[in-house]
């Protein structure tokens, strides 16, 4: 077993890390800075800036400049080349990079470890693509006088904010796809989390990255995020965060009608129905929300089951759940890592809380954990509600924790009108060995991402995104490139 605790010690000491603006390692124009502490025991990894809207448009003129500069003149194979080298620094930092993810927010290294296929995918799917930007060249009602054809640009400066639940994915997923199409990137990682997207900037600064391409703004959502989707020189914000934020984005863009692609909150429905492999779904059921914590947007925390197996499959699920293990993150055997912040923990207890205050019963779980291995972490016991109803709170919000309602459900279109019955659409779970009852639920269910007898799924070529209230636009993907593409018509008279 390896000793993550020395490397621990080798990668954070406390010490100050900049931020990136133009291609230069500097602090906040203000000198102000945050602590960035480990949730699972509370100690000082580092400091970092609290940049405010004067380095955010410092760093949007540094992309500005770069994006009508040497960048424009990269060709797409030397984008693809960039991108390439990207990945291969990556995956020869990969473990460096994982530690730095667990220690900052938490995640168990078994799993920040395990993201690596996706992470180095997304890099080299977007490699790939960055040659195959094209445009075409369209008959019209004027044949062999006016020859029309399309071209495919970048749309110029993207501000791309992003959550602390999956710093290594969510900086990658935002980046690469830009990269490929010829933007430049502003990034503002959550103020929870900077310091792994930091140390992905110098890794892409060492592999080539040109000055002004990509610039991280560390610092708060009010301010520094603010300032970032209200700036009038970004042409396009991509955000993923609560729907909330989301709202107040897409209200701050409207000033200059900036573009703006939303990846936000869930309440998703996994439903099991009779029929189902119930040893293969438990497991699955479980995880759809206790990985990471129950920190996941698509957390399928609304679990319904059939009511001829109901009973039976939630107390296996509560078993299950009984039986992962809580603690550090830096820690192999850990299955459930804290809890980001005080704040966010005091959330979910509220939740907790109310569950019983509403009429649900536990199942398992039910409190925050305790005992001297997790002193001065944050974190909460997997939990499993019984006797939950449609119209429970803890059946209706988001928790962003690891707690499932199960839900009996009677008939197929019951579930499905139950199941839809939520502002949010992002992701949907079904476990049936019935052909058809998999197919019918799978187009019924208003949702951007449906898996069956399977969840969590995310791979880069496949797009991943939400409808109605969990927003809007995709990410992964060729669908992807077309959120930093604009189509430009040219016309040519040849008479
Ligand atoms: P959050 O909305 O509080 O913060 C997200 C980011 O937005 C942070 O960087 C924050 O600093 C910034 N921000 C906050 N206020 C802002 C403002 N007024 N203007 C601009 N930026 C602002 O979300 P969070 O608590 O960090 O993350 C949890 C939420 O993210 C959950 O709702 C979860 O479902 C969602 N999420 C969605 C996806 C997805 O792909 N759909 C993925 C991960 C997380």
């Amino acid at each position: 077993m390896k000793d993550w605790n020395a490397l621990a010690s080798a990668l954070y000491d406390g010490s100050f890390r900049p931020m990136f603006i133009n291609g230069k390692w500097c602090p906040a124009q203000s000198g102000a800075e945050m602590d960035a502490r480990n949730p699972a025991n509370g100690s000082l990894l580092a400091t970092v800036p609290e940049g405010g809207a004067a380095d955010i448009d410092a760093a949007v003129k540094s992309a500005r400049a770069a994006f009508e500069g040497p960048w424009a003149k990269f060709t797409p194979f030397e984008r693809q080349a960039l991108l390439l080298r990207i990945a291969d620094k990556f995956e020869a930092e990969w473990e460096r990079l994982c530690l730095s993810d667990t220690l900052d927010m938490g995640m168990p290294i078994q799993r920040t470890l395990a993201n690596s296929r996706r992470v180095l995918g997304m890099l080299r799917f977007y490699a790939g693509q960055a040659v195959m930007i094209h445009g075409q060249t369209i008959p019209n009602s004027f044949p062999g006088e006016i020859y029309s054809s399309t071209v495919r640009e970048p749309v110029g400066v993207v501000g791309a904010i992003i959550p602390w639940n999956a710093p290594i994915a969510g900086s990658v997923w935002k980046i690469a796809p830009a990269l490929a199409t010829g933007c430049t990137v502003v990034l503002k990682p959550s103020e929870e989390a900077s310091l792994t997207v930091l140390m992905i900037a110098r890794l892409m600064q060492e592999a080539g990255l040109p000055d002004g391409v990509l610039n991280v703004v560390t610092g708060l959502g009010a301010d520094a995020g603010a300032a970032l989707a209200a700036h009038p020189d970004v042409d396009k914000i991509v955000f993923t965060g609560s729907t909330a934020t989301g709202q107040a984005i897409a209200r701050a863009a409207t000033g200059t009608l900036k573009r703006v692609s939303l990846e936000l909150g869930g309440k998703s429905p996994v439903i099991v129905c009779k029929d189902a492999d119930i040893d293969k779904a438990v497991p699955v059921a479980a995880m759809s929300v206790f990985a990471n914590s129950g920190q996941i947007c698509i957390a399928g925390s609304r679990l319904f089951a059939a009511r001829e197996i109901h009973d039976e499959f939630t107390r296996r699920v509560a078993e299950f759940a009984a039986g992962l293990k809580i603690g550090q993150g830096i820690d192999e055997g850990t299955d459930i890592g804290p809890i980001i912040s005080a704040r966010q923990a005091e959330r979910i207890a509220g939740f907790l809380s109310d569950g019983p205050a509403e009429g649900a019963t536990v199942l398992t779980g039910g409190q925050r954990a305790e005992g001297a291995a997790l002193e001065g972490g944050h974190f909460i016991q997997p939990t499993v509600f019984g006797g939950v109803t449609d119209d429970m709170r803890i059946a209706r919000e988001e928790i962003f924790g690891p707690v499932i309602s199960a839900l009996p459900f009677d008939d197929l279109d019951e579930v499905v009108a139950r199941a839809n019955d939520t502002p949010y659409g992002l992701a949907a779970g079904v476990f049936s060995t019935n052909l058809g009852t998999a197919h019918k639920l799978a187009h019924r269910l208003k949702a951007g991402s449906v898996w069956v007898n399977m969840y969590h799924a995310i791979d880069p070529a496949v797009p991943f995104g939400g409808v109605k209230m969990s927003g809007y636009g995709r990410e992964g993907g060729t669908e992807h490139l077309e959120e930093y593409l604009d189509t430009k018509a040219i016309w040519i008279n040849a008479d």
